[in-house]
């Protein structure tokens, strides 16, 4: 995983040359601060770029048991790499066990890792699914995503409220219609 840190100097300069290129007074009061208050939110947004899911899916416990857990309605907000605009919604993180689970929390950990960064939300999907399959080495995992895109709704192309849902499998569900069929019956779906 990149260690890069934020150049924070960098974005201060940039969100300045933003306002004036907006046509906005950087230096009127209600916008003195603005660069400043923008760099140190980017620290906080995209703090998963310096995170691998390999801390939060580290501690294991084991089991005999090999039922699927599902860990559903996980709130997340994420930054749209197109337009630096928010996407956020729910994730749904299910596994079935190989001997070993991870406590329920670091499911939503681990989806924290991977939204706070510049995302696109196919990618996120994958990359949910691949860290868990990495780390808990499961029978399989599936991972559903369901986000409003701020860059689509606040932007008229799409009426607002509407959702973009995308899916991973991994392992055992994929091509297993009725494993598939088990996870949207135990999301309510
Ligand atoms: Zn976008």
């Amino acid at each position: 995983m990149s260690q890069n840190k934020l150049d924070q100097k960098k974005i201060k300069e940039a969100v300045r040359l933003l306002l004036e290129g907006m046509g906005e007074d950087p230096d009127r009061p209600g916008l003195l601060d603005t660069p400043d208050r923008v760099a140190r939110m980017y620290e906080e947004l995209l703090s998963g770029m310096n995170q691998s899911a390999g801390e939060p899916l580290s501690r294991v416990f084991p089991v005999e048991s090999s039922g699927m857990v599902l860990e559903k309605d996980i709130v997340f907000y994420s930054t749209c790499e197109h337009h630096l605009l928010p996407f956020y919604g729910k994730a749904h993180v299910a596994y079935i066990p190989d001997g070993k689970v991870v406590g329920l929390s670091k499911l939503a950990r681990t989806v924290e890792v991977f939204a706070r960064r510049l995302q696109i939300q196919e990618q996120m999907t994958g990359q949910i699914a691949d860290a868990m399959m990495e780390f808990l080495a499961p029978k399989g995992v599936m991972v559903v995503l369901e986000a409003e895109h701020t860059c689509m709704t606040m932007r008229g192309v799409k009426k607002p409220g509407s959702k973009t849902v995308t899916m991973a499998a991994r392992g055992v569900f994929q091509e297993n219609a009725a494993l598939q069929e088990q996870f949207f019956q135990m999301l309510g779906r």
